[in-house]
């Protein structure tokens, strides 16, 4: 970049999940340390990265009807770049470039290699030793973030449930050194963070690849040790790893918070047995038990998928009264939709796309009516939350947004003072299914 030339802009867009998210902020690093800058708008950037999601039709369907749109924004706009990651990019990119055509460049999400080899082909930089320096130092520095965080432990997943396009996307499962995540967590920390949130597809399956007898409980110490810290959790739990020393491990370190999102994706054996998920309804239940056992106040959460292949009426129904007797706090349901590679989208998606639907509104209403008796159970009393966002969608009530230690969502009226950040004591007034409306306690 000579000094007369207007530094290049960049825009993200992204999809799908909170590793996504990572990922992007990783891909906008890169770009800032080659001296480019946010766009303000879409329209105005040079290079543009779509961070795509496969995990299911929908997802997909949103990438390639906003790449269209891009490839035809790029037609008024010739020097645009384009770049497309995310799961939607297999490791075959000639498959990926004729399912998702007009991309100038394609890689994958945990390969900024790739990104630089291609960006350096378009736009020439100066050394890109200079660049992975810059950006090692990027991830260290102390400038202010947000008081929400989000850390990868590990990437990958090899459990291969049958309906499940990650592993073939985002490869083996790969710790990260213990000790790399403690300093970054501290340098978060440092940073003004409060909350951090470990990641992993498996994430309590952290370690086992270092094959020295290091867990996620070992990690969640370290962690939690952090001074300055108010609160740590950690995403996604696979039911089969839960262990018992990670569970009280859990249930002694102040910092962890009392919410383990733990997919159960159904409540029938026979649907658990094909997607291959490795437990059982009553292995399942028990571990709930197991849980509530150590530690009463934990919230659970949960993955469904409806209209598995096969699923029958009386087999849903098994996962109806799996969420009445376990009463989660959130439940996410999706409609099965077969994904090209794996195992299961080989066999007939044998479910209506009505029949799905209603399954999914039929679980969504069980579970409000849980969310909204948990909800109700609290009002009139006190939590306490950590204020983490602002509310923009109403602004005839500014608010405040945060989240309890069970990571229920709560909203309080904004006054004059800066509460982002801090953790303050609320009272509840009025709760719906999705959050509660408090005021200062
Ligand atoms: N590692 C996590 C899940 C990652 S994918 C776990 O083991 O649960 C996130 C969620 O997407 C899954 O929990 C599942 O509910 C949903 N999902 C994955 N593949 C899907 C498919 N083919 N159709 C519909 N939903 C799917
Ligand atoms: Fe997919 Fe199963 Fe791995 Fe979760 S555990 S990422 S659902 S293969």
């Amino acid at each position: 970049m000579t000094e007369t030339e207007a530094p290049k802009r960049y825009w993200i867009w992204t999809v799908g999940c909170q590793m996504n998210k990572v990922d992007s902020d990783r891909v906008a690093d890169t770009l800032r340390a080659r001296g480019y800058l946010p766009a303000v708008r879409e329209e105005d950037a040079d290079i543009i990265i779509l961070n795509s999601c496969a995990v299911r039709e929908s997802a997909e369907r949103r990438v390639s009807g906003k790449l269209g749109n891009l490839v035809a924004l790029r037609e008024e706009k010739p020097e645009l770049l384009l770049g497309l990651t995310g799961c939607s990019v297999s490791p075959d990119f000639e498959a990926t470039r004729k399912r998702f055509k007009g991309a100038d460049m394609y890689f994958q999400p945990t390969r900024i290699d790739q990104f630089l080899d291609q960006l350096n082909e378009r736009w020439p930089s100066p050394t890109d030793a200079g660049v992975m320096a810059c950006w090692e130092e990027q991830a260290d520095a102390t400038e202010s973030k947000g008081p929400v965080a989000y850390v990868p432990i590990s990437n990958g997943c090899d459990k291969f449930c049958t309906y499940c396009i990650v592993p073939y996307r985002r490869g083996r499962e790969r710790s990260r050194p213990m000790m790399e995540i403690v300093d970054e967590c501290g340098s978060l920390v440092k940073a003004g963070v409060k909350e951090v949130t470990l990641l992993g597809q498996r994430v309590n399956a952290y370690g086992r690849d270092f094959k020295n007898g290091t867990d996620l409980a070992d990690l969640l110490v370290l962690v939690n040790n952090i001074p300055g810290l108010d609160r740590l959790r950690f995403l996604t739990s696979y039911p089969r790893d839960m262990s018992d020393k990670l569970i009280e491990t859990i249930a002694g370190l102040d910092k962890v918070c009392e919410h383990i999102h733990l997919p159960v994706q159904a409540g029938n054996n026979v649907v658990l047995e094909n997607m291959r998920r490795g437990y059982t309804r009553e292995d399942y239940l028990e571990l709930v038990a197991r849980i509530r056992a150590a530690a009463p106040a934990i919230a659970l959460s949960t993955d469904i998928i409806v209209g598995f292949p096969g699923e029958t009426e009386e087999q849903f129904r098994d996962t109806l009264s799996l969420i009445e007797d376990v009463r989660f706090s959130t439940v996410y349901v999706a409609a099965y939709s077969p994904r090209a590679g794996t195992l299961s989208s080989r066999w007939p998606d044998d479910v209506p796309k009505e029949e799905k639907k209603e399954r999914v509104q039929r679980l969504n209403a069980v579970q409000e009516r849980i969310s909204l008796s948990q909800h109700q159970e609290l009002r009139g009393g006190e939590v306490d939350i950590l204020v983490e966002s602002t509310e923009s969608e109403r602004s005839d009530l500014p608010q405040w947004q945060g989240r309890t230690r069970q990571n229920r969502r709560v909203f309080l009226p904004r006054g004059d003072e800066d509460l982002m950040g801090r953790t303050v004591r609320v009272r509840v007034e009025k709760v719906s299914p999705w959050a509660m409306q408090a005021v200062p306690a």
